[in-house]
This record gives structure tokens, C-alpha cells and sequence, in this order.
């Protein structure tokens, strides 16, 4: 499948890039390691006049310690999975990079595009002939949803790993236009509609991901569900991140992707896990709670049922691991 023609802007700053999107808003898209970018380029998911290659800005990458830890956009994730510093410290954040897609685009592949990652449908991703020959649907030209016929909202799922990880370690990002730049918990970027996922404008940017303090030296297990343990999107994937004192949690955050249009926190895990020793037995309480968050449909080849008992599997499973590790 050929590209759609497109020009091509290459800014060298973090100034020249927001002044590019601040001019040419209404029909541009930024490319960072282009790994998901591309392919739905080729399949006319995406045609804009313009792409913004922004991998020239060397402001936004690298991973710099200080009273909090930042890391810049254009990180790759191969630099998160392997930073000795973030696998000693917040070992969610690195476990869940080393299982993004394959090494190769572990390499090209950044954390801001990881966040920003479209969200994904199996009446989606996909040829443009066969998208037309299934009939378009709400996320891309149509007005119908092969999944929940009959309702309007878009159900395609979030499918990025490190963002459950982000969300129990509180990290916050910043995002840049030509104007102004603001700081917002990752938990508020996400709207939970698969057609317009995000709370980014089209004149903006991700430039930085902040990690507290606060959030070091938890423990962290992150387990992901795919179909080829090589290379796939996840189907079902668990984040987990506690701290213990004397054999018991201290404090605890659980959050879950690839089976909402947003991944979440599981808000009630933390009140389950404080003041308790882990047993199997609290371990499958935990997942019967996160499998109830989970909302999977008919948007990938793995049922929803089966989908929604690995939440339940990988919870029990991961809340062992971090609270014996
Ligand atoms: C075969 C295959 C398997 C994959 N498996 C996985 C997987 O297991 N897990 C997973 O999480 N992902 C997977 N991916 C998707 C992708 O490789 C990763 O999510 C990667 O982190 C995306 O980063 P990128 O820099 O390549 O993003 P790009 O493709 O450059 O961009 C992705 C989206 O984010 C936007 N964007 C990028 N950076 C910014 C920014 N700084 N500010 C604003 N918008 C931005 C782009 O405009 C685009 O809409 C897979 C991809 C392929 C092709
Ligand atoms: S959930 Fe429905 S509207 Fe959204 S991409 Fe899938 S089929 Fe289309």
C-alpha cells in the first residue's frame, strides 16, 4: 500500500514545530517514530497535507533525573526499557516498554507517541477498499458502528502498554502550542470515546512526561494479553504498582488497558490492597473488581469474554507478583 502524497515539515526546535502546527492546524499530523503513524497513513486512515516530522527536535528527547524525573516525547522506548535508573526505580514503566510491539520498533517507536496512539477496531485497521466494502463506520467516514449497531458512540479500544503504567506511577504531561504550555495529569488526557480519545488540540504537542518523586521505588508488575507474544497490540493488559512495610501493602494503584477506549485506574484496588498482607484469595478479589472495569467488545479477534477473564487472570496474577517480588 503507497502513501497518500503529503508534504513534509522538518522542524530543528521545539519553537518551529508549534509555529509549523499553529499554521497549518486544520490539516496536519505529527509524526514521531511514525510506527503506528505510517501504516494508517498507508491505509487512508489519516491523509493530511502535512506531516510534521519532529524527530530533529532534540529538546524532546532523553530521560533526566532531578526532584522529579523527566523524560522527553521523543524518548524511545528502547531507552526506557534498558535506563538503569527507571528499572530500579519505577520498574512498571520499563516492564511495560519492553513489551511493546518488537524491538525494531521499540527503537523507532517514542513515549509520546505511545501515549498519543490512536485507538484501535478490527473494522478499523484496515485497507481502505476493505473498509469500503464492509461499509465506513463513525471513527472514519461512516455513521454506523459495526460493533454496537444501533448506538453513536466509537468503542475502539486504547491499545498502547505504557500508559497504564504512567497512570499508577501519577505521572503528569506537558503539552506545548505557539501560545501557551500547560501541565495535566496523564489521568485527564484520555476521554474514554474511541473517535476522539484524547484532550489534545490540533495546534499541540506532548513535549515532556514528569514521573513524581513520590512514585519511586514501588513495586511493579505490568502483564499484557496478545496473539503473538513477539510483536502484538495488546488485547488485555494489567499495571500494578505497590509499596509494602512488614509484609503488608502500604499503598497500591492498578490500572488496565486495551479493553476501554481509555486506559484506567481501577479506583477502589488501592482501598482493597492498604493494610493487607496479599493472599491468592484478596489477589482474586482485586481481579473480579478490575475485570468488572473492563468493558471489551467485538473490536479485536479475541472475544470479549475471554478478553475481560484475562483482566481477571493477569490482576490476580500481577498483584501476587508485585506484592512478592
Ligand atoms: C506491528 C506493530 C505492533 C505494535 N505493537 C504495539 C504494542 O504491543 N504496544 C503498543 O503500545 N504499541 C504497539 N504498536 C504501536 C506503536 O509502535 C507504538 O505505540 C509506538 O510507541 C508509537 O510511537 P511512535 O513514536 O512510533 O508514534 P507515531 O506513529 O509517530 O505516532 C502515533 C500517534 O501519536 C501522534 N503523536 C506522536 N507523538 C506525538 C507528540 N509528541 N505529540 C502529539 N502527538 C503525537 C501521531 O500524530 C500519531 O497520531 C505496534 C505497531 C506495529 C506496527
Ligand atoms: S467501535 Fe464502531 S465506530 Fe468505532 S471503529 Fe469500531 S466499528 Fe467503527
Amino acid at each position: 500500500m503507497s502513501l497518500p502524497e503529503f508534504k513534509l515539515l522538518r522542524p530543528q526546535t521545539l519553537e518551529e514545530a508549534v509555529g509549523y502546527l499553529a499554521k497549518h492546524a486544520s490539516n496536519i499530523r505529527v509524526l514521531a517514530g511514525g510506527t503506528d503513524l505510517i501504516p494508517s497513513m498507508r491505509q487512508r486512515l489519516f491523509e493530511p497535507e502535512y506531516v510534521l516530522d519532529i524527530r530533529h527536535v532534540a529538546e524532546l528527547k532523553g530521560i533526566r533525573q532531578g526532584p522529579e524525573v523527566e523524560i522527553g516525547a521523543l524518548t524511545p522506548l528502547t531507552a526506557i526499557e534498558h535506563s538503569e535508573f527507571l528499572r530500579q526505580h519505577y520498574p512498571v514503566l520499563a516492564e511495560a516498554a519492553a513489551t511493546v510491539a518488537s524491538p525494531l520498533l521499540r527503537n523507532m517507536g517514542t513515549i509520546g507517541g505511545n501515549i498519543c496512539l490512536d485507538t484501535r477496531c478490527l473494522w478499523y485497521n484496515q485497507s481502505l477498499t476493505w473498509r469500503k466494502g464492509c461499509g465506513f463506520c463513525i471513527k472514519k467516514d461512516g455513521d454506523l458502528c459495526h460493533v454496537a449497531p444501533g448506538g453513536s458512540k466509537c468503542w475502539a479500544v486504547f491499545s498502547g502498554d505504557t500508559p497504564p503504567a504512567l497512570l499508577c506511577l501519577d505521572a503528569q504531561i506537558e503539552i506545548a502550542s505557539s501560545t501557551r504550555v500547560r501541565r495535566i495529569p496523564l489521568r485527564e488526557f484520555y476521554t474514554g470515546i474511541g473517535d476522539s480519545y484524547r484532550r489534545l488540540e490540533a495546534n499541540e504537542l506532548v513535549t515532556r512526561v514528569f514521573l513524581p518523586a513520590a512514585s519511586a521505588d514501588y513495586r511493579g508488575v505490568y502483564r499484557k494479553l496478545r496473539i503473538r507474544g513477539s510483536i502484538d497490540y495488546p488485547l488485555a493488559g494489567v499495571a500494578v504498582a505497590l509499596k509494602r512495610s512488614n509484609g503488608h501493602v502500604t499503598d497500591a494503584r492498578l490500572a488496565i488497558t486495551a479493553v476501554n477506549p481509555s486506559p484506567m485506574l481501577i479506583k477502589g484496588a488501592a482501598h482493597m490492597l492498604e493494610g493487607k498482607a496479599v493472599d491468592a484469595l484478596l489477589a482474586e478479589a482485586v481481579g473480579d473488581v478490575a475485570a468488572k472495569t473492563a468493558k471489551p467488545l467485538t473490536t479485536s479477534a479475541l472475544t470479549p469474554e475471554y478478553r475481560r477473564e484475562m483482566i481477571r487472570v493477569f490482576t490476580k496474577r500481577a498483584v501476587l507478583a508485585a506484592a512478592n517480588s
